[in-house]
């Protein structure tokens, strides 16, 4: 039998994260994996390959759109898929076998294997060992899976996750993607670059839902303008195949034809054979592990953090209340700011967002001034040929406090840890206007937005 203070289930940034916060404080910690690479979906399959392969693609894209704009005669670019799939492997391993070290450095134990729940204070890890462990305090940091629609279901090479859509051995002709979410543009910009005609069907009347509408709409223009073609309003009802072919079914339109379909319509929580039973704890009707503000679960001792109890599916969120529910457990205290977490969709231009959308604030009845200042105003966007989006500032009309950031343009995501600052420290719109902003920077654009929202703006 093992004996831990803490055991963390699952080794993706919220549990990675949480176990070395509660070695720093002094617990005697482990965490349980199942895969041989550490990192959860984020590291192996999720936001760093999908990043490596964004950067990749933007610049192929780059040079073969020719850099005759900066005085640089190039030949014809030449796609080499192979070479750049291994670069982003290579990526890929150096930074999960970062967590291993990081892991090491802090003490963490680490277990292989799958971790069930077994009862009060008990876990097993099955792998090629099994491990009978007991804890004082169990996190589960499951993480999430892609979700497919009612009716539908994966099909290896015709209809596939994110997975598949980051390995690819050649660009499809015709990418249908289902879902124009953060994974269908983001995917669907890379295969578009790399040569595919890119179909993006939207149940919605609209991108990207929950990011501020007025740069949603926006992005989509210049995404359009990309290759992108958008059928919004598309609700997709079923795909069948048909002689090699995907046939994607849509509720009164006519179906789309295409070589190969990537679902990205969500992700659910994955708690499946967690032995969530043993301990008596009931997913709600989605599935998600119901916790309370410690992120304490039913079961005394169980805790969850991180896309299985819902809320933004985003590392950064996971890892934020991995380090609040260990500080919880140890002090007894413990607080995550969900007003002031970032969210980036990294197409080109990149979208980024914090706080309130124009719509949340005009629902919720808060009278707010709105400050916009565009990318082709600033010196910097010009100087790097990068003139498209701008960046919004929501303020409350009476405080000035900053209720939003909402910028569509390059190095966005970048660019909103200044506004995620500005909300976590309760700036105002002054605040952010009043502060230096080195020149020539792109970041001058959060400035003048912010100048804007009293009608100041220097530069436009
Ligand atoms: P998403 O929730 O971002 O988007 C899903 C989209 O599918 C929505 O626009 C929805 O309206 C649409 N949809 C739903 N049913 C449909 C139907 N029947 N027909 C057509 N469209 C339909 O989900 P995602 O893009 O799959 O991403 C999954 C999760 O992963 C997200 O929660 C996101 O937070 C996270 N993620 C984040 C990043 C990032 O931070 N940059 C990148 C990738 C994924």
């Amino acid at each position: 039998m093992k004996k831990h203070n803490l055991v963390v289930i699952g080794a993706g940034p919220g549990g990675y994260v949480a176990a070395i916060r509660a070695a720093q404080l002094g617990l005697d910690t482990a965490v349980i994996d199942l895969n041989e690479r550490l990192g959860g979906t984020c590291l192996r399959v999720g936001c760093i390959p999908s990043k490596a392969m964004l950067e990749s693609s933007e610049k192929y894209a780059e040079v073969s759109r020719g850099l005759a704009e900066h005085g640089v005669k190039i030949g014809k670019a030449q796609l080499d898929l192979p070479a750049m799939l291994a670069r982003k492997e290579k990526v890929v391993a150096a930074l999960t076998g970062g967590i291993e070290s990081l892991l090491k450095k802090n003490k963490v134990h680490h277990y292989r294997g799958r971790g069930v729940l077994t009862g009060d204070g008990k876990v097993i890890c099955e792998g090629d060992e099994t491990f009978d462990i007991t804890a004082g305090h169990i996190i589960l940091a499951t993480g999430s899976v892609p979700a497919s629609l009612p009716g539908i279901e994966f099909q290896g090479y015709h209809v596939g996750s994110s997975t598949e859509a980051l390995s690819y051995e050649k660009p499809p002709e015709r990418l249908i993607v289902i879902g124009a979410g953060y994974i269908g543009l983001e995917m669907g910009s890379v295969w578009s670059r790399l040569g595919s005609k890119v179909t993006v069907l939207e149940y919605l009347d609209r991108i990207l839902p929950g990011l501020d509408a007025e740069i949603a709409g926006e992005a989509r223009k210049l995404l359009e303008k990309q290759g992108l073609e958008f059928h919004l309003g598309s609700r997709v009802t079923a795909i069948r195949i048909e002689d090699d072919q995907c046939v994607v079914q849509r509720d009164g339109a006519e179906p789309v034809r295409g070589d190969r379909v990537l679902m990205a319509v969500g992700r659910k929580p994955y708690t499946h054979g967690l032995g969530l039973e043993t301990v008596g704890i009931q997913p709600d009707k989605r599935g998600f592990i119901p916790v309370d503000e410690r992120f304490r679960t039913s079961a005394a001792g169980v805790y969850a953090i991180g896309d299985v109890i819902g809320g933004a599916m985003l590392a950064h969120k996971a890892e934020d209340e991995g380090v609040a529910c260990v500080e919880g457990i140890v002090t007894g205290y413990c607080h995550v700011n969900y007003e002031a977490i970032p969210a980036v969709v990294y197409t080109h231009p990149e979208i980024a967002s914090v706080g309130k959308t124009e719509e949340q604030l005009k629902e919720s009845g808060v009278d707010y001034r709105k400050g916009v200042f565009p990318f082709r105003a600033n010196g910097r966007a010009r100087t790097l040929h990068q003139i498209d989006g701008k960046v919004k500032v929501l303020a409350d009309r009476q405080t000035d406090r900053i209720l939003g950031v909402h910028i569509l343009g390059p190095r966005a995501g970048d660019m909103i840890a200044e506004a995620a600052a500005a909300i976590e420290f309760g700036a105002s719109a002054e605040d952010l206007a009043r502060t230096s902003h080195a020149h020539p920077t792109l970041a001058e654009a959060v400035k003048e937005a912010a100048l804007a929202v009293d009608g100041r703006a220097i530069h436009i």
